[in-house]
């Protein structure tokens, strides 16, 4: 069996991450075990992801895209390519059939090899996504949802204010409500291909950023929403 991880899936899981050892659960629900990796590896593949992050950033922007870094990071990857008739077994089969080659038989080569798998699965996007303009770009959801004990703006805690403030001067009701620089309400960090329609990652989550922006709309909207609820109430009973 072959495991169809992808670039975009895994930065929707590191946004969920506020600690190094909720990397490791991870890893350790893709592997099954425990996984045994050195701090300076895991290090390296939060570092890699967070570079794809901001490069999410100016392709969902069109700014000028880094092309010589990415392809810096390229020139040393060496893939390969699985026969689906033919699974491999050990660490290739935690890989997408076309994978970086590991270096070794341990889990410092196989996070390694992930991190560059990532890597030129976004690079190959990059290039469709520039070079083709009927090709999907990248959107983010525009989900909002209150974070009491929040102090990071933006749920991926690695990416820095200044680039999260462009995302959400996306959401009119965060700049209109004045809380644009307040991480007392986080946009969700959840990245898809861009689509025709759709603009949330789940239906619970447009639902809670409708309640949660007609509040903000309204100061008034919960008060009268639980007046209407309480009448309701007492008409059930009488
Ligand atoms: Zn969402």
């Amino acid at each position: 069996m072959s495991i169809n991880l992808h670039w975009m899936e895994v930065l929707n899981e590191q946004a969920l991450w506020t600690s190094d050892k909720d990397s490791i659960n991870w890893l350790a629900s893709l592997l099954g075990r425990e996984p045994v990796n050195s701090p300076q590896v895991i290090e390296d593949f939060q570092t890699g992801l967070n570079k794809i992050r901001r490069q999410v950033t100016s392709l969902h922007f069109h700014e000028p895209f880094d092309f010589t870094s990415l392809d810096a990071e390229l020139r040393n990857i060496r893939l390969e390519l699985v026969d689906p008739a033919m699974p491999p077994d050990g660490y290739g089969s935690f890989l997408p059939l076309l994978h970086a080659r590991l270096h070794g038989n341990n889990d410092d080569s196989f996070l390694i090899a992930l991190k560059e798998t990532l890597i030129v699965q976004f690079a190959h996007f990059v290039a469709e996504s520039l070079n083709n303009s009927e090709s999907p770009g990248v959107a983010r959801c525009e989900g909002l949802y209150r974070e009491g004990n929040s102090t990071h703006l933006s749920p991926a805690q690695s990416l820095p204010t200044d680039i999260e403030l462009k995302w959400r001067k996306e959401i009119a009701v965060l700049t209109d409500s004045g809380l644009e620089s307040s991480p007392e309400i986080l946009r969700c960090a959840d990245y898809f291909p861009t689509r025709a329609k759709g603009r949330f990652c789940s239906d619970e989550c447009r639902f809670r950023t409708f309640q949660l922006t007609k509040q903000l709309s309204d100061p008034g909207y919960l008060a009268a929403k639980q007046k209407r609820y309480r009448a309701r109430q007492v008409r059930q009973k009488d």
